[in-house]
């Protein structure tokens, strides 16, 4: 596809690839599901900020959410169920020049892929993750995840959902090392690109917690947040998203909030009636996983033959 006036105007050379570029294959997940404008977002702001396909990786699990590497123009890596986050970081050690993303869902993440979620975070490899929470298994037709509302009924909780929920950005601030945490929600793509700009930006592993709406088997679930705004907090600072006028014209109840704050951080987002949106913590000065453990000298094949000659030899007999 030619490019438009605007990519011709502003791209210097004819490495510039348009939107279309980003777009993997046709769309299959329900009509009106919030993965669709998460995806949207996103191949926008790839889009924007040129980030090259052949080096870029989106790398998923199993769920609804895991389909999003096949609906991307770059690589991908659809894994197995919870197991996307340590294939991100064996991708990001392996290649660091590689831009790695990661979609996983509540029940990817924060079920059967808890522990890598718990020691990915405190590992800090420099890799995007989103998490389409939205509090429903849906590819295997309405179970209860563990961020499913108590007493939900759902195929696996007939007589409704006995527990809490897990709070996933909660949960993520109580992790050591933990340096990126935000919450956003689907239907604001405007705050969402904001928030999917700095979370990229961040070296480092950063969280972006979205509440994603699953209009097929949870249609009313976010529908207190989605018909009131006022019940959102806008989370502003200089450090973190500034309101443009017309975020300021929709969420109207805001705080400033310095993302460095990590206990304030914990006090917003326990409060799950008045959802915090926006950078909840962002700590630049932790190091990423690649600078803590990548050897910082290269070895040849020949010394790692060496080196593996001498251990052999301790074991001769
Ligand atoms: Fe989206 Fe729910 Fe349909 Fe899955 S089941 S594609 S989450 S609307």
């Amino acid at each position: 596809m030619k490019p438009t006036l605007l990519e011709t105007l502003t791209c210097s050379s004819n490495d510039c690839h348009t939107l279309e570029t980003y777009q993997g294959k046709g769309v299959r997940w329900c009509v009106g599901c919030g993965d669709t404008m998460i995806l949207e977002t996103i191949q926008r702001y790839c889009h924007d900020e040129q980030l090259a396909p052949e080096k870029t990786v989106f790398v998923s699990g199993i769920g609804c959410a895991a389909r999003f590497p096949h609906y991307m123009g770059t690589y991908g890596f659809h894994g197995l169920h919870g197991r996307a986050l340590p294939v991100a970081s064996g991708i990001k050690m392996h290649r660091p020049d590689l831009e790695v993303f990661v979609n996983t869902g509540d029940g990817d993440c924060c079920s059967i892929g808890a522990g890598h979620w718990i020691h990915a975070l405190r590992q800090n490899p420099d890799i995007t993750v989103f998490l389409h929470d939205n509090r429903i298994y849906g590819l295997t037709k309405k179970q209860a995840s563990p961020t499913s509302p108590l007493g939900l009924t759902s195929n696996t909780t007939p007589r409704g959902v006995p527990l809490e929920p897990l709070n996933p950005a909660l949960t993520t601030l109580g992790v050591a090392n933990v340096s990126f945490v935000a919450q956003v929600v689907d239907w604001m793509p405007d705050l969402l690109y904001q928030t999917i700009k700095m979370a990229h930006q961040h070296k480092g592993l950063s969280f972006v917690s979205i509440l994603q709406r699953c209009p097929t088997f949870l249609p009313t679930e976010f529908d207190p947040w989605l018909r009131n705004a006022d019940r959102l907090l806008f989370l502003t600072h200089d450090k973190g998203i500034q309101p443009t006028p017309e975020l300021a014209a929709t969420l109207r109840q805001q705080t400033v909030h310095d993302p460095s704050d990590l206990e304030r951080a914990r006090a917003l987002s326990a409060d799950s009636e008045n959802i915090p949106v926006g950078i909840l913590y962002h700590n630049p000065l932790i190091p990423s996983y690649e600078e803590t453990l990548r050897p910082k000298v290269s070895h040849s094949p020949a010394l790692v033959k060496e080196g593996l000659e001498i251990q052999f030899d301790r074991f001769a007999v």
